[in-house]
């Protein structure tokens, strides 16, 4: 078995990336699956990388091989370093498709040996993003469908709303 990297902005993490997660865990073909917070020092997150690592991590804790991780430089430069061959990638429809497929061909002209493995979400999480969590977080709206309770804790406290959420 092969260790695997799941890479992504995570800003937040949604149920749709635990989809994945889930999926490619049950896959049993892959040793260790490391969620790779791809951070973009252009790009100001909605958390700090520590606090947005802990917070996948106790998302994922359940998972014993799933390991988090995060890097500021490229992905297949990380996967060099760690020896990993194999990404996973979420697809939720066509708009998807294009940039999935450029970036996977882009990452094998870095790195010929690297892989994109695509698995597709589930019908109802198909339009879930995380920019669209962080637009209904911000106008007060019911974001528990979309995120893990521990998440959308963090997310009110973020746009100052009390436990109960509606603003
Ligand atoms: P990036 O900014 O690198 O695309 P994201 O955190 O937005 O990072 O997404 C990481 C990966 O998870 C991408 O492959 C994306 O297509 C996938 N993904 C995001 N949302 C969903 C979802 N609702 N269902 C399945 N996959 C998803």
């Amino acid at each position: 078995m092969q260790a695997a990297l799941y890479p992504g902005s995570f800003d937040p993490i949604t149920r749709g990336h635990l989809y994945i997660i889930e999926r490619a865990r049950d896959m049993g073909i892959f040793s260790e699956i490391t969620v790779l917070l791809a951070v973009n020092p252009n790009k100001a997150p909605l958390f700090p990388t520590e606090e947005n690592m802990a917070l996948i991590r106790q998302t994922t804790s359940q998972w014993p091989e799933v390991q988090v991780d995060s890097t500021e430089g490229l992905v297949t430069d990380y996967a060099q370093r760690h020896n990993i061959r194999v990404a996973i990638r979420g697809l939720r429809g066509v708009t998807d498709f294009e940039n999935e497929f450029s970036m996977a061909l882009t990452n094998r002209d870095l790195s010929p040996d690297f892989d994109t493995l695509f698995l597709m979400t589930r019908s109802d999480y198909m339009y879930l993003s995380s920019s669209l969590v962080r637009q209904v977080a911000q106008m007060g709206g019911a974001i528990e469908q979309f995120v893990p309770d521990c998440v959308a804790v963090k997310l009110r406290k973020k746009f100052g709303q009390g436990a109960g959420g509606h603003v």
